[in-house]
């Protein structure tokens, strides 16, 4: 072992911007697109877009996605890395974060679509090793954990179990027997997102849904080495940010029963905690060491990050408690903001950004 306790390394949050186009029904409306994609990295808000020097209209990303950019290479450069270390016991979460309508739940489906098949293809492609899948899948609106993949059941309670962490009451886990089985358990869920998706005050833009798929592997035949690992990859489909910024709740469209979202509201400061806390401790990685990427059960201890970056408050919401043991730590995490291109919807679109910004 290492000199000093094993060493985790802790990665930066994958953080990329991803813009849509504009919707045949704000091309109707004569909605204008208000922001621009100059590079790879770089989305300016338009009428600054000759003006490189004014920095409140100019935002830079390790990757910005345009409109016409495709689900794949918004999987490969955004989210492939989190899902594919999963594979290696390593826990992660890929989120779509964004307004109502900019397309989080557009780019949660390419993203899930897409890790399945490469979970299923790295599976094929070692022969060596046994896999079991499971996956569950939980909602969560006004505080209140549903289980999708039994829709009619009641609420779930949390419990803190010492050695998972916070697990939901009696949440159904299901084996999956092959890739099709998962597409079609992953159907189901969707089915349900679906109903009344269109409009700005619905229930999915209020709730959160987590698919998790339970990973664990090990060796066939015991070789001595490392020879097990179990992880989770969680793939959320965020409720609309909206629902974060203070803005909207004496703003007139959503005056109705807009209430603040605690679990949206709560993931925001935690991974703002994270992020101040890898950026503190940068110094102490060592990216060339190996060892340093699979070191699957170590979690930072809460003290530690308590003296780097003030109390990480994971316990405030239902989202946050969930997703502790794949957030921070020795997990993965990538976030794709999503962002409507329409100039009545600049306003939310600057929050997004700057949700981003503190969270790279
Ligand atoms: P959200 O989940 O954030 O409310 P949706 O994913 O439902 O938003 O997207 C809103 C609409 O825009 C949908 O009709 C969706 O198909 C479309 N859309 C979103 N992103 C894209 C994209 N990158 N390319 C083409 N259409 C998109
Ligand atoms: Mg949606």
């Amino acid at each position: 072992s290492t000199p000093g306790g094993p060493r985790v390394k802790r990665e930066k949050i994958l953080v990329t911007v991803r813009l849509r186009p504009l919707s045949k029904k704000e091309q109707s409306l004569k909605d204008q697109v208000a922001w621009e994609c100059v590079d790879d990295h770089t989305v300016v808000l338009k009428q600054f877009s000759h003006d490189r020097t004014n920095s409140s209209a100019q935002y830079t990303f390790d990757k910005v996605f345009g409109p016409t950019c495709p689900s794949d290479i918004v999987y490969e450069e955004g989210a492939k890395e989190v899902a594919l270390s999963s594979l290696r016991g390593i826990n992660g979460t890929i989120f779509a974060y964004g307004q109502t309508s900019s397309g989080k739940t557009y780019t949660m489906r390419g993203i899930t679509e897409r890790a399945v098949n490469d979970i299923y293809k790295h599976i094929e492609n070692t022969p060596g090793r046994e896999y079991i899948i499971k996956i569950s899948a939980m909602e969560i609106y006004n505080e209140v954990v549903r289980d999708m993949l039994k829709p009619d059941s009641g609420p779930l309670r949390l419990l803190d179990d010492p050695e998972k962490g916070t697990i939901a009451e009696k949440l159904e886990e299901q084996i999956v027997k092959d890739i099709a089985h998962l597409r079609h358990l992953i159907g189901i869920c969707e089915a349900q997102r679906q109903v009344g998706e269109t409009s700005l005050n619905d229930a999915s833009s209020r709730s959160h849904q987590i698919i998790r798929l339970m990973i664990e592997s090990s060796l066939k035949e015991s070789s001595g080495c490392v020879n097990s690992y179990m992880a989770n990859l969680n793939l959320v489909d965020l409720a609309g940010s909206e629902r974060a910024s203070q803005t909207n709740v004496e703003g007139s469209r959503l005056k109705e029963g807009c209430h603040i979202n605690l679990s949206l509201l709560t993931l925001t400061t935690v991974i703002r905690k994270l992020r101040s806390f890898f950026h503190g401790c940068l110094d102490l990685l060592d990216p060339s060491c190996e060892a340093c990427a699979v070191v699957p059960s170590i979690q930072i201890q809460d003290s530690t990050m308590a003296k780097r970056s003030g109390h990480v408050p994971y316990r405030q919401s239902k989202l946050t408690r969930i997703l502790q043991p794949s957030l921070g730590g020795n997990a993965r995490t990538a976030i794709v903001c999503t962002l409507s291109p329409a100039l009545s919807h600049v306003e939310q679109s600057r929050i997004t950004l700057s949700f981003a910004s503190c969270a790279k």
